[in-house]
């Protein structure tokens, strides 16, 4: 049996078997320098998963490492939120700038799932309130909290949530009655549908709302821009309050605006951030508005949260991304990736849709006899990326979607080298399925 055979073999003896090893044959990557990682066997790929968008430099990137060097030569690992940390004020007061929410202050964790049970606490207290909105085909991470407002069917099966959940529709246009609408007039049915929840359901006492701007195990289904600005317009009205989950949206990847939520026009009372800020080191956390982070005792206090290795990792990180200026790179790779796709998906009957918003994008697929869903062809053609050195990820309701989050460092070569082994990874299951 070979190194490889007898690794994957003692991981099946005592890890979860629902662990996805999202490939045929799983990979162990053992190195990584820019876009590129290697492999246990010596296989080059260029990756556009980046570890499902945690490594948003890249890998290796001397400024995060030395950043993490200079840390670990203190002598210091790990203090606790027990003290006080030049890191933790430095991101704070970064990351409270830009979110653009007034008089904000920030919590660090070290987890989207973290970060999404703390900010439900934060809203559920705020308005002494268990209900809560969410969004259909959502996901936001794996404890108690988090799967009751998942509104996909593989999490919400496991969910034993404490929260009153009430899920709205708005990211996934694909069901008969909304075929042909234009924008306005499925914002319009969207606000309906959460009117209608809110008078009929629960009494209209509800803590918050909880969405992706952009769902991300959901597909990247992208609700129409301003869809969150009308929902915003009925929560004031109750008061309720909206928390971004930006763990995926963040930090300028949609290139249009820095935070998925500006995609929409809005400025929400709760953010959570994790995966790529600390670009591969640990860092997750909520920046809110002072007053709801006042009002909650035990919002400061964190084991592991905002370690001083995290904070060297996210501040040396962000800064790269402002001082790049990653927001342009991200839109303007995205639109040559985009409209790429777009261009050569009409030669594919398999390929049932292209969106995205800068890097982070999406090739839908499904049976071009049926139109059912296929995540069939999902897995082929990942293992026909695979094959010819792409790295991409799989997701949606269905597993059909082929996620595809470069990082926001990416080159035009690397752009195009990606874009030309999607179409041939399309190209050659198109030709299978035909
Ligand atoms: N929220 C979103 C939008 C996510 O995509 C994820 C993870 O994929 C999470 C929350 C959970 O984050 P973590 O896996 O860091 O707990």
């Amino acid at each position: 049996m070979s190194e490889h055979a007898n690794l994957l073999k003692r991981h099946r003896a005592v890890m979860p078997a629902w662990i996805p090893l999202n490939y045929r044959e799983p990979i162990e990557i053992v190195g990584g320098k820019g876009s590129r990682v290697t492999d246990a066997e010596g296989n080059g790929y260029l990756d556009f998963f980046t570890g499902i968008l945690t490594n948003m430099l890249g890998y290796d990137v001397p400024e995060v490492r030395e950043a993490v060097e200079r840390q670990l030569a203190t002598g210091i690992v790990h203090t606790s939120t027990s003290y006080l940390l030049r890191g933790q004020v430095e991101l704070a007061e970064k990351i409270a700038r830009l979110s653009g929410i007034p008089d904000a202050k920030v919590f660090f964790a070290n987890s989207g799932t973290e970060a999404n049970e703390t900010a439900l606490l934060l809203a559920a207290y705020a308005r002494r309130s268990d209900q809560v909105l969410a969004m259909r085909q959502s996901y936001h991470g794996r404890s108690f909290g988090a799967t009751g407002v998942t509104g996909n069917r593989a999490w919400t099966n496991l969910s034993y949530s404490p929260l009153n959940v009430h899920f709205l529709h708005g990211a996934d246009r694909h069901l008969p009655q909304f075929a042909g609408m234009s924008d306005e007039a499925y914002i319009d049915a969207c606000v309906q549908d959460l009117r209608h929840v809110l008078a009929t359901a629960t009494g209209g006492d509800v803590a918050a709302l909880i969405a992706e701007p952009i769902q991300g195990v959901g597909g990247f289904t992208m609700p129409p821009d301003g869809l969150f600005a009308a929902y915003k317009t009925v929560l004031d009205e109750y008061g309720i309050l909206l928390i971004s989950d930006e763990v995926q949206t963040g930090w300028g990847r949609t290139g249009q605006s820095f935070w998925g939520m500006g995609n929409h026009g809005v400025t929400p009372d709760v953010m959570t951030f994790a995966k790529g800020l600390g670009n591969g080191f640990a860092v997750g956390g909520v920046v809110a508005r002072g007053d709801l982070m006042d009002a909650l005792p035990v919002a400061g206090i964190s084991t592991f949260g905002g370690n001083p290795i995290s904070m060297a990792a996210a501040n040396a990180t962000l800064d790269y991304v402002l001082e790049h200026d990653l927001q342009a790179n991200a839109a303007r790779q995205g639109a040559t990736l985009i409209g790429g796709l777009e261009a050569a998906a009409g030669r594919f009957p398999i390929v049932r849709d292209v969106r995205g918003k800068g890097l982070m994008f999406a090739v839908e697929l499904a049976d071009p006899r049926t139109g059912e869903p296929s995540p069939a062809l999902a897995a082929a053609v990942m293992e026909a990326a695979r094959e010819r050195g792409l790295l991409v990820g799989k997701g949606g309701l269905y597993g059909n979607v082929i996620r595809m989050a470069p990082p926001m460092t990416l080159t035009d070569a690397e752009a195009a080298e990606g874009l030309g082994i999607v179409i041939a990874a399309l190209e050659a299951v198109n030709r299978e399925a035909a």
